[in-house]
């Protein structure tokens, strides 16, 4: 049985991963930091369906906590088969407004996370020669996005990270690809309003926001399915960015 890590899979588009990876019989390994709760309770609806499931606190950003995690992943199950950085947050806030600590937090969980996480999974895959690792940017990270600056900033740095990463792990049999998603119905949108939402989907060629699952599947089909991609940025984002 393979092992996957998700990085923030407590709720949104990383519950909708742990689902449709433990649906394929993947062991799943839930991180989460502060939604303790839903975390159990999506760890205890999996198990329900039979499969094996797994909760981890971390602070992504954290050496310590990510250290804590990845060492009791591997004495208890060996390693981390497939990598998911998930774990994310945004803001909508005025350029000049951004504090340093707005800054530096916006980094930390974005791309520092996934740094700590990576570098701490690797030495099980490069043993393995083998391994499969999916990042999460964002189509602002593509495009970039007003008020967003430190998003869109910390999310095209997952580009650079991923095509690097890429050329330097493919030749360990590890690939490493990237999911640029549009807008997804998560909590992370929480604060748009209905006219928000509304002329989002006004805006996008397909009409509507994404539900979380279907940025599972080209999440999962990045990790799993396409076996000759690396160093790729998926971007299913319903058309608004082309
Ligand atoms: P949500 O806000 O719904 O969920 C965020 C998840 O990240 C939660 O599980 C949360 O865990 C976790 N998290 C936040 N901070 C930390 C931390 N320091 N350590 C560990 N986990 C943490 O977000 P989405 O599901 O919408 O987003 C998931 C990813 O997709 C993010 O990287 C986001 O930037 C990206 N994305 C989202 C889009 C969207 O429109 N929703 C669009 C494009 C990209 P907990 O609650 O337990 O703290």
């Amino acid at each position: 049985m393979k092992n996957v890590l998700i990085t923030g899979a407590s709720r949104g588009i990383g519950a909708a991963c742990a689902r449709i990876f433990s649906e394929n019989g993947f062991r799943v390994f839930i991180n989460y930091f502060k939604s303790a709760d839903r975390a159990e309770q999506l760890c205890s609806e999996l198990r329900e369906k039979g499969a094996d499931a797994f909760t981890f606190c971390a602070d992504v950003s954290d050496c310590e906590q990510v250290e804590k995690m990845m060492s009791e992943i591997s004495s208890r199950f060996g390693g981390v088969d497939i990598l998911i950085n998930n774990a994310g947050i945004a803001a909508q806030i005025m350029f000049c407004d951004i504090s340093e600590q707005d800054w530096d937090r916006m980094f930390d969980i974005n791309i520092k996370g996934m740094y700590l996480c990576t570098q701490k999974a690797l030495p099980y895959m490069i043993n393995k020669k083998s391994g499969s690792i999916v990042n999460l940017s964002s189509m602002w990270g593509i495009s970039g996005a007003s008020c967003e600056v430190h998003y869109s900033a910390a999310k095209a740095a997952v580009i650079g990270f991923t095509k690097a990463l890429a050329k330097e792990l493919g030749p360990s049999g590890i690939r490493v690809n990237c999911v640029a998603p549009g807008a997804v119905a998560t909590e992370m949108n929480a604060a748009l309003s209905d006219e928000d939402i509304a002329a989002l989907c006004d805006e996008t060629p397909l009409g509507k926001i994404a539900a979380p699952d279907e940025i599972a599947k080209a999440i999962y089909y990045m990790a799993v399915t396409d076996t000759f991609s690396t160093g790729q940025i998926l971007s299913p984002n319903g058309g608004l960015v082309i």
